[in-house]
C-alpha cells in the first residue's frame, strides 16, 4: 500500500482545502473529481487538463489507489461477491445483490465487527480494524468497473457487509459524503442505507450529519433476550434506542423513516407474543419492519424458523398496522448473504467486552 495520502479519502470540502494548499482554484476540485469518480482515470499523467505543474505535485505528494480483489464467486442467483485485500493477511467482502428493478450493493464498513452478536459469522470472527473512507468508497468502484461492461448497475448501497458502521463514524461520513454528491456517485439519500444495531451516540450524531437512511438491527423488544443477541444492548438498551430512533426521525428537513431488521431466529424471538410486543414497540413510529431468515453458519447454535411462523409474525405486525417485508435470502450457495460473510479477519479481540466495559 502507498503511504501517500489517498485522494479517495477526501470528500468535496477536503478536496477544495487539498487544492487551496496548493495555491490552486476551486474548479481544479470539479476537473480532478470528473477524472476520478466520471472516468475512472487514476493516472496524473493522463489528466491533461491539469497544468504540467500541477500534475507532477499531485504525483509527488498524493495517490488515487483502490485495494486488490483477491477472489470473485457468481452465485446461482445472480449475487456476486467479491472478497477484497485489506492488507495484513486480512480480507473483507462486498456483495451485489441484482433484482428485476434495482442492484443493490452491501458494503463492509471494517474489518470483522467487535460487537459479537451471537448470531452474526462477522461478529463470530472478531475484530481488525476500521475500514478508511477510501477502502469503503473503492468497493463501489470495484463493482461499477465491473458492473459497466454487463450492463449493469448499483441502484442502492446498504452499508450492511461486515462491520458497525457507527464504530466508524468519520470514514463512514465522508464515504456517505461522497455517495450523495453528484460530482461523485450522485446517489439519492434515500437509496443509501446505514444499518446499525444500536449505537445510541453515534445515532444521535449521525442524525445531524448526514441525511442517509437507517436501518435499526433490533432482532426483539426484549431487553433481558436483547442483551444476549445484541451484546451492545447492554450498554444501549431498548428504551434509549428507540428513543435514539425519534431523534432521528424528527432531524433534517426532509421526512424519514426507519427500517428495522429482524433476524428470524427458530424458537428464541419469533413466538406471537414477541410479535405483539415488537408491534407496541413501534407503534406511531414511521417504521418498516424487513424479517430476516436466519442465514446459517458453521458452529452456530441458532436454527431458522419455519416459514409460517415467519408468515404468521408478519400477520400480527400487518394487523397492527406495520409495514412488514420478509427478506428474500440470496447468495446462501457462495456465503454471501447477510450475516455470512467471513472475509478472513486477524482478530485483535476488541469484541464487545472492551466497548461495553
Ligand atoms: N453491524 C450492522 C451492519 C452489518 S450486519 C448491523 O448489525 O446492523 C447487517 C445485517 O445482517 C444486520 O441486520 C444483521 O443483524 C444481519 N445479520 C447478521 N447475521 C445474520 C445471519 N446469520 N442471518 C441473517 N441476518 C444476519
Ligand atoms: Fe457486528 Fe452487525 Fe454482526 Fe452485530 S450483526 S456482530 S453489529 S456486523
Amino acid at each position: 500500500m502507498n503511504i501517500k495520502c489517498n485522494l479517495l479519502d477526501l470528500n468535496q470540502k477536503a478536496l477544495t482545502d487539498f487544492f487551496k494548499t496548493l495555491g490552486e482554484k476551486p474548479y481544479r476540485v470539479k476537473q480532478i473529481m470528473r477524472w476520478i469518480y466520471k472516468y475512472y482515470e487514476f493516472d496524473f499523467d493522463k489528466m491533461l487538463n491539469l497544468s504540467k505543474k500541477l500534475r507532477e505535485q499531485l504525483n509527488d505528494t498524493v495517490c488515487i489507489e483502490l485495494p486488490k480483489v483477491v477472489k470473485q464467486s457468481n452465485a446461482f442467483d445472480g449475487v456476486i461477491k467479491w472478497v477484497i485485500d485489506a492488507g495484513k493477511n486480512n480480507f473483507i467482502e462486498t456483495v451485489y445483490i441484482p433484482e428485476k428493478d434495482r442492484g443493490t450493493l452491501c458494503i463492509s464498513s471494517q474489518v470483522g465487527c467487535s460487537l459479537a452478536c451471537t448470531f452474526c459469522y462477522t461478529g463470530m470472527q472478531g475484530f481488525n480494524r476500521n475500514l478508511t473512507t477510501a477502502e469503503i468508497i473503492a468497493q463501489v468502484m470495484i463493482v461499477n468497473l465491473h458492473l459497466n461492461n454487463k450492463n449493469k448497475r448499483i441502484s442502492n448501497v446498504v452499508f450492511m457487509g461486515m462491520g458497525e458502521p457507527l464504530l466508524n463514524e468519520q470514514a463512514v461520513y465522508t464515504a456517505c459524503d461522497l455517495l450523495l454528491d453528484d460530482l461523485a456517485f450522485g446517489f439519492s439519500r434515500r437509496k443509501v442505507t446505514i444499518s446499525t444495531s444500536g449505537v445510541v451516540p453515534a445515532l444521535l450524531r449521525m442524525a445531524d450529519r448526514t441525511p442517509v437512511s437507517l436501518a435499526i438491527s433490533l432482532h426483539t423488544s426484549d431487553d433481558l433476550l436483547r442483551d444476549e443477541l445484541v451484546p451492545i444492548n447492554q450498554k444501549y438498551p431498548i428504551k434509549e434506542l428507540i428513543s435514539a430512533c425519534r431523534n432521528y426521525l424528527n432531524a433534517g428537513t426532509q421526512e424519514r423513516h426507519i427500517l428495522f431488521e429482524y433476524v428470524m431466529l427458530d424458537g428464541v424471538n419469533d413466538s406471537v407474543v414477541q410479535a405483539k410486543k415488537l408491534a407496541f414497540l413501534l407503534k406511531g413510529l414511521s417504521v418498516k419492519v424487513n424479517l430476516i431468515p436466519f442465514n446459517s453458519f458453521p458452529e452456530t447454535k441458532y436454527k431458522p424458523s419455519e416459514k409460517v411462523t415467519i408468515a404468521l409474525f408478519q400477520d400480527i405486525l400487518f394487523d397492527n398496522g406495520i409495514r412488514t417485508t420478509i427478506r428474500r435470502t440470496r447468495g446462501g450457495d457462495i456465503s454471501g448473504a447477510c450475516g455470512q460473510l467471513a472475509g478472513k479477519i486477524i482478530d485483535k479481540t476488541k469484541r464487545i467486552k472492551d466497548i461495553a466495559g
